[in-house]
């Protein structure tokens, strides 16, 4: 059984340039050998295009063979963090192919011929969360190690202390969003469903064919309509205006990569009305849309005939609106920037560890309106906000770990990113219907308006419970299912939850299904005693609730354990959070610096090496996985990961230091005699080879790394 190691982009990149060769070469101890796929951005787009690139440029679609080894029991997959590009991502990463002689087409501003068309398309299938739901053929496991934890509570990461004056408050619509619009129905038998939309005169237009189905399936619909989600942010700009507040919008427009960058571009319309009525057709006309940020908006207006005009009304609706929450103040980065910027999932825990603050214009720290448009999830959010006001920061040094048993398998619950989300241009009927024609789910709706389905497999459900019950019965700690009483979906899914939990042995375990507000309320009464739960959630509070809880217990969520059983006996073995990752890279361009924490990779790394051990009886891999552990616990007790409060430690040098322990922790194991063959001499040269400026350069003091030169190399 091999290791498959993703090759990404920015940070985790970089990270590998020095990290992968020191794994083959531990690995190798093993005889267990580690593979690189690249599913980078470029190399995804270059898989796309490969009739324009000579041989040479041509790229196998690592995507495509991923996808077929998940299905294998062999699977063994160590994912990094890859990019969930935006349209201007894209763009950016065409100029830079482009540059390099490799002529992959330019992104089609509008789309005229069929030709456009299936650029757009092609390109489409590199956008947004294109990796993920491809490799997470499996529901979702997430915990903190307990190495992790031990180390959390020993050294306490800073939280910003929460006053019980504080305004900060979550916005959401309180009607006619996703939430309150759903309907669901449950398939009674396999079956051929399509979507269609039918207009006011009467005629059907197919909006997606052939989705199968099998029986007990779930299936849901819903609508978000532009006209009340136009009022309510009306609204919330106005109140952020009235009471002082920072005004922010937190989306998610990296996984549901349809739907939310359309709420975006409606923030940033209501932001500045005044541009809009004026010059939003002549904007539209050349082909600039809201959905893509305010800085694609502002680039490039010098081309337009009333350019200089329209960056000043621009600039006037700054000056007249609330303030807007920065994310980058010296850079002049708005919340309103990029539809990527700010996502939701890493934007309200950062928030709420910075006692409730947003950074202002100012760059001065302040409270703020955190808008939600849509209410599915929101609530939660609010809960912790009160919670904090009550009874101040989290204190990491005694937080017990909530961890999470997430539905994903199969694409469940991917709302908003898939084939099923539709903005539609006029008014009249959205219908599925089955292979018999009987409309199953339909909605009346407006042009403008958002419509999605989404599709959750009984196999994907039922292995979800399978998963609860055994992590509850693993860890000993109660798990709680946060399902919604008020959503059509997830009454559904209650059932269905009920139905497998009698299939199960659960006897002696604390299973209970909560609504989610009241499950945050349970969950954080409890880790504010020390006492552990495991959240068992859908696809997007996993999203949200695996960053939130660790954000605050661990100050980051990259050290988690995320690993996906996948339902053809595989896994994939999910590394860190990359939301540093560009801002890493950044840095390191500029000064040389580089400070990626690969802890993360290193978490995967020992339990995918276990899985060797445990699926091919191999108790070398099982000693490489147990020494690994042991020096991942040294490495961050000694202060030698980026992340550990170590500001100056470099990620090479990090790796060599793990190199390092690891090396030695290996000493007194069988395979020592193996292990004096990976030399200091050995591993450095390595580091060299790869790394940019080397160690040496930096006047770094590796060569008199005491840990390693005092250690005799064979035993
Ligand atoms: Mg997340």
């Amino acid at each position: 059984m091999k290791i498959i190691w993703t090759l990404t982009d920015e940070s985790p990149r970089l990270a590998s340039l020095t990290l992968l060769p020191l794994v083959q070469a531990f690995a190798a101890l093993a005889d267990v050998k580690v593979e690189a796929r690249d599913i980078s951005l470029p190399a995804r787009i270059r898989a796309q295009f490969p009739e324009r690139l000579t041989p040479s440029q041509r790229q196998a679609d690592g995507m495509i063979e991923l996808a077929r080894l998940t299905s294998s029991p062999s699977a063994n997959i160590i994912k990094l963090p890859n990019m969930s590009a935006s349209v201007p991502q894209i763009k950016a990463a065409i100029t830079e192919l482009q540059a390099q002689g490799v002529n992959v087409p330019d992104y089609p501003g509008a789309v005229v011929t069929d030709e456009d068309r299936d650029i757009r398309r092609r390109y489409g299938k590199t956008k947004g969360s294109a990796v993920n739901p491809v490799l997470r053929e499996g529901n979702s496991d997430r915990r903190a190690p307990s190495s992790v934890k031990s180390y959390a509570r020993k050294h306490p990461h800073h939280m910003g202390r929460w006053s019980r004056d504080s305004r900060t408050n979550v916005a959401t619509m309180s009607g006619d969003d996703f939430r309150a619009n759903e309907t669901t129905w449950v398939a009674p038998a396999a079956d051929t469903l399509a979507i269609k939309f039918i207009d006011e005169s009467g005629v059907a237009r197919v909006l997606r064919d052939a989705v199968p189905v099998s029986a007990g399936d779930v299936v849901d619909a819903s609508v978000l309509r532009v006209g009340p989600l136009r009022t309510f942010l009306d609204a919330q700009i106005q109140r952020a205006k009235t009471e002082g507040l920072l005004f922010s919008v937190h989306l998610k427009a990296t996984m549901m990569k349809v739907s939310d960058p359309i709420i975006f571009g409606h923030t940033i319309q209501a932001f500045f009305p005044a541009v809009f009525e004026r010059y939003g057709a002549e904007l539209a006309a050349a082909g600039y849309t809201p959905d893509h940020g305010l800085a694609s908006l502002l680039s490039g207006l010098d081309r337009l005939p009333h350019g200089a005009e329209i960056s000043q009304a621009f600039q006037d609706g700054i000056d007249d609106g609330p303030a807007l929450a920065m994310v980058d103040v010296a850079r002049g980065i708005t919340n309103l920037h990029a539809p990527n910027d700010v996502i939701i999932d890493a934007s309200m825990p950062a928030m709420i560890r910075t006692s409730g603050h947003m950074w202002g214009p100012d760059g001065r720290e302040r409270d703020t309106l955190a808008v939600i448009p849509d209410s599915s999830y929101a609530g939660i959010y609010q809960k912790v906000i009160d919670d904090c006001r009550t009874h101040g920061a989290f204190n990491p040094a005694t937080l017990g770990s909530v961890s999470n048993v997430g539905l994903m398998a199969q694409k469940a619950e991917e709302y908003g990113s898939h084939d099923k989300t539709f903005e539609l241009d006029d008014a009249g009927i959205v219908q599925v219907t089955n292979a018999a024609g009987d409309v199953i789910l339909h909605h009346q709706v407006a042009a403008g308006d958002i419509w999605r389905a989404c599709h959750t497999t009984d196999i994907a459900l039922r292995d979800w419970v399978t998963l609860a019950v055994s992590r509850a019965r693993a860890s000993g700690t109660p798990a709680m299912f946060w399902l919604d009483p008020t959503r059509a979906h997830d009454r559904a899914l209650t059932d269905v939850v009920r139905r497998y939990l009698k299939t199960e042995n659960t006897e002696g375990l604390d299973i209970q299904v909560l609504a989610p507000e009241e499950a945050m309320e349970y969950s954080l009464e409890r880790i504010r005693r020390g006492e552990d739960t495991i959240s068992v959630t859908g696809n997007l509070l996993r999203d949200y609730l695996t960053d939130l809880f660790p954000i605050m217990e661990l100050g980051t969520s990259s050290r988690m354990l995320s690993v996906v059983p996948l339902l053809g006996g595989g896994r994939v073995f999910e590394t860190g959070a990359g939301g540093t990752a560009p801002a890493l890279a950044r840095a390191f361009e500029e000064t040389g610096h580089f400070g990626w924490d690969s802890t993360g990779e290193l978490l995967a790394l020992a339990e995918s090496l276990q899985f060797v051990a445990d699926r091919t009886k191999n108790p070398n891999a099982a000693i490489l996985s147990e020494t690994l552990s042991e020096a991942i616990e040294q490495l961050l007790d000694l202060g030698l990961t980026p992340a550990s409060g170590n500001a100056v430690i470099d990620t090479r040098e990090s790796h060599l230091h793990l190199a390092s322990l690891w090396y030695l922790a290996l000493r007194h194991t069988p395979i020592a005699a193996r292990a004096a063959q990976i030399t200091p001499t050995a591993v450095l040269s390595t580091l060299r080879q790869v790394s940019h400026t080397t160690l040496e350069d930096r006047g770094t003091p590796w060569a008199g790394t005491p840990l390693w030169n005092d250690v005799p190399l064979s035993v």
